[in-house]
């Protein structure tokens, strides 16, 4: 996870509901050059661990190369270890300890918020993605055909601006934004704070999308009903293959942009065979938010998961 892009320590800033003023500054960050990296907080610095002896290398390897354990072998596998992920000067020891102490206290706070979207019958999907997959243009699309029958409001994820809030405001759906600094994904503690400040009603859609990245957000529970991973055709479709995990924590995935298939040499039926291999259980559903195709099968899924939440928090008052 992000012991290895370092992500945990970026920097954090939530927005207010419909764009207004940002969360206090927490404490300033040493050596900010810019405002944003002056308000937020930050997570705890791992130590920083002794120096271990460098190995053998041949003369004739370059400054900086590392040498190999098996000569003239062109793979180099950072994954097959126990923390499977490679930091420099930290052992799998280390890491092991620091991704568990994280995300232990990460899978605290989503079950307090899954029990919070719980009892008020709220139905929470956190929407999963690279760039550019088409993720807000979806969401637009989504707000749109629900046409207010039900209510239902935005947290927006991205490293920097609100442009993707804005989008969604311009729908009538009220939507807050979270600028995660150097942070590559959302975490629990962060929708945490953001659920309180969102006046969210009774049995409605809570519609996360986060921060475009195919690998550090399938670690982190949010505290959701399910992720819904969304592959576009315009990326490769080994996609779920080589970001496997994603698509194993993934509930649904849509296959996002068919209408333009016609012009693209992507398998559809191939990366839907490479993402079933991943997760046999993974539903998915082929959409456009150009054309429409899928939306009203999405539209179906959502309404379903509802009318789950809304059972689920009128079993609890009676309980
Ligand atoms: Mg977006």
């Amino acid at each position: 996870m992000c012991t290895t892009c370092g992500c945990g320590s970026g920097e954090t800033r939530i927005g207010a509901l419909g764009g207004g003023r940002p969360a206090p500054a927490v404490h300033p960050h040493p050596g900010a050059t810019r405002a944003w990296r002056a308000v937020g907080e930050h997570a705890p610095t791992p130590p920083t661990p002794p120096a271990r002896p460098a190995p053998a290398r041949p003369a004739s390897m370059p400054p900086g190369a590392v040498p190999d354990t098996v000569p003239g072998h062109h793979h180099l596998d950072f994954g097959s270890g126990p923390a499977h992920a490679h930091a420099p000067g930290l052992s799998q020891a280390q890491m092991l300890r620091i991704e568990r102490d994280i995300l232990g206290k990460n899978d605290a706070r989503a079950a307090e918020n899954r029990a919070w979207l719980a009892t008020r019958g709220i139905f929470a999907l956190n929407l999963v993605s690279s760039p550019g997959s088409g993720k807000t243009s979806l969401l637009v699309r989504t707000l749109q055909l629900l046409g207010g029958r039900v209510p239902a409001a935005v947290i927006e994820g991205d490293q920097q601006t609100e442009f993707d809030a804005e989008r969604i405001r311009a729908t009538g759906v009220p939507a807050l934004q979270i600028n995660t600094g150097k942070g590559c994904h959302l975490d629990a503690d962060m929708v945490a704070r953001a659920l309180p400040r969102m006046e969210l009603a009774e049995d409605s859609l809570l519609l996360i999308e986060n921060v475009g990245n195919l690998v550090c957000p399938a670690a982190f529970d949010l505290g959701e009903a399910h992720k819904v991973a969304i592959l576009s055709v315009t990326e490769g479709e080994d996609k779920p293959l080589k970001y496997p995990d994603m698509f194993a924590a993934a509930d649904l995935m849509l296959l996002n942009k068919v209408d333009l298939l016609p012009y693209l040499a992507f398998d559809a039926g191939r990366a839907i065979d490479f993402a079933l291999r991943v997760n046999p259980r993974l539903r998915v559903l082929r959409t456009s938010a150009t054309t429409g195709e899928g939306l009203d099968e999405w539209i179906a899924w959502i309404e379903a998961g509802l009318a789950t939440a809304r059972a689920g928090r009128a079993a609890g008052v009676r309980a």
